[in-house]
């Protein structure tokens, strides 16, 4: 078998071949030459890889001029493609990351962005922010692990920084409350155990050195079973006793109260200032839906310390962005208005029959495409919020199971995964499921075609 793949590794054509191929017929855009020579590297390179790693027995028609020219396409494609591309969510996992984060970020751009002076735009977003929040003061600043990391630098360098056990936690991408807590000069007094801390554990722990009573949201995980919190109002009393600040890191902050649609209650932005806390973080691009930033709410007399740090330069946000923020922030002046129009609380309360709606037309357009291999089943689900945020929220939507005669579940979602614009599945007991509250109406259509490119190559 090894003696036969040499055999056949060899007959592959050069790089060279493979150009004068392609010059043969050229594609009407003008694609620059080192695109075109890495891409055919990269497709012999998967050929390559192709025939090595191949169980079955291959011959030359893996590499017929048909083929090194579709997969060099491909490959010149993928480089010319943006990085941040558009993508059909079909998953269910709320836009809090894939959407917010990438193609509606900049949609609400209505701005003349030259118009206005950076300081008073930065006022105009700090003004809704106060407005909104009910706080004295607002700052924003790149994102929100920034956000912690400024506040910390600022309010508690070199001295002590008390956090229960169970809040210290770990968000994807590498951000670790200890961890950051470290590199701000700040000191972590770890207090209580991972299920249960008291109020007691916070003023046992508070010294002359004590800078800051620290609580974090714990965004991504639940403590369930025999547990006990302090509550905000307790922090509060507890720093009001010992004439220290109370800072709160709400992760993926929000102004609405999600209760009132049914889903699990978090503690609003509004609430948590209300509460009493000195100083409130939370993220631009979670649960908020706007574009990537870190914002800081709270008593003018910690936030302007804050806002002097020198570092906070080196982590501000720019002029889009704040345009961005400013034009979400206005949307939610009028909660009906933030529901309809922010595509996170869009989809996170987004009725079932609007869901099924979109499911039967998907499945219609499947039907039509006449293909006697493909099979579609509607089914019920449950969409998880994602985003770091609600890890216990299941909310219940309407998913289409989709088989394809001769494609393996894994092989399909892959097929979905790679298309142009990719649509990102999931698979469920061995058959690929498009969750449809995460689809937006014009892109059923894009679904539809994808398969109907699929059952074409495949
Ligand atoms: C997500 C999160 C952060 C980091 O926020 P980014 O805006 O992604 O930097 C910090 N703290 C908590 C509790 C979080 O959930």
């Amino acid at each position: 078998m090894d003696a036969e793949k040499h055999a056949l590794l060899r007959k592959l054509p050069g790089v060279d071949y493979v150009i004068d191929l392609w010059e043969k017929s050229p594609p009407s855009e003008n694609i620059p030459r080192p695109v075109v020579v890495q891409s055919i590297r990269a497709a012999l390179d998967a050929l390559r890889q192709q025939i090595l790693g191949s169980t079955e027995p291959v011959d030359t028609t893996l590499f017929s001029d048909e083929v090194l020219l579709r997969l060099t396409r491909a490959q010149v494609e993928k480089r010319l493609a943006f990085n941040l591309t558009r993508v059909v969510n079909a998953t269910g996992v709320s836009v809090a990351l894939h959407v917010a984060r990438m193609s509606s970020r900049y949609s609400n751009l209505e701005f003349d962005l030259e118009k206005g002076a950076r300081g008073s735009r930065y006022s105009v977003v700090e003004d809704i922010l106060c407005e909104i929040s009910g706080a004295e003061a607002a700052l924003v600043v790149n994102n929100n692990a920034g956000a912690v990391f400024l506040a910390l630098e600022t309010l508690a360098k070199g001295k002590a920084v008390i956090v229960s056990r169970g809040e210290l936690v770990e968000i994807g991408g590498s951000f670790r409350i200890p961890d950051v807590m470290a590199r701000s000069g700040a000191r972590l007094v770890e207090v209580g155990t991972t299920n249960r801390t008291h109020p007691a554990d916070y003023e046992n722990a508070i010294s002359t050195d004590t800078a800051l009573l620290l609580k974090v949201h714990t965004s991504n995980y639940s403590i369930v079973g025999f547990t006990s919190d302090v509550s905000l109002s307790e922090m509060v009393a507890l720093g009001a006793k010992f004439h220290l600040p109370v800072m709160k890191d709400l992760g993926s902050g929000s102004f609405v109260d999600f209760s009132k649609y049914g889903l699990i209650k978090e503690p609003t932005v509004q609430e948590t200032v209300h509460a009493g806390v000195d100083v409130v973080t939370f993220s631009g691009d979670k649960m908020l839906g706007g574009p990537q930033a870190g914002i800081i709410v709270g008593k003018k007399q910690f936030v302007d310390p804050i806002k002097k740090n020198p570092l906070n330069r080196a982590l501000r946000i720019d002029k889009m962005t704040l345009a961005a923020l400013e034009a979400t922030l206005r949307l939610y002046r009028d909660e009906a208005r933030a529901l309809s129009e922010v595509p996170t609380l869009r989809m996170l309360t987004m009725p079932i029959k609007t869901i099924l709606t979109k499911a039967r037309r998907l499945q219609n357009r499947l039907k039509k495409l006449g293909n006697a291999r493909v099979q579609v089943d509607l089914l019920n689900g449950s969409s998880r919020v994602g985003g770091g945020s609600l890890p216990l929220q299941q909310l219940p939507t309407k998913c289409l199971g989709i088989r394809i005669e001769g494609l393996s579940a894994n092989r399909l979602e892959a097929l979905l995964r790679k298309a142009s614009p990719p649509v990102i599945a999931r698979i469920e007991e061995d058959v690929v499921v498009l969750d449809l509250r995460t689809v937006l109406e014009d892109e059923i259509a894009v679904i539809a075609d994808t398969f109907k490119k699929i059952l074409a190559e495949s």
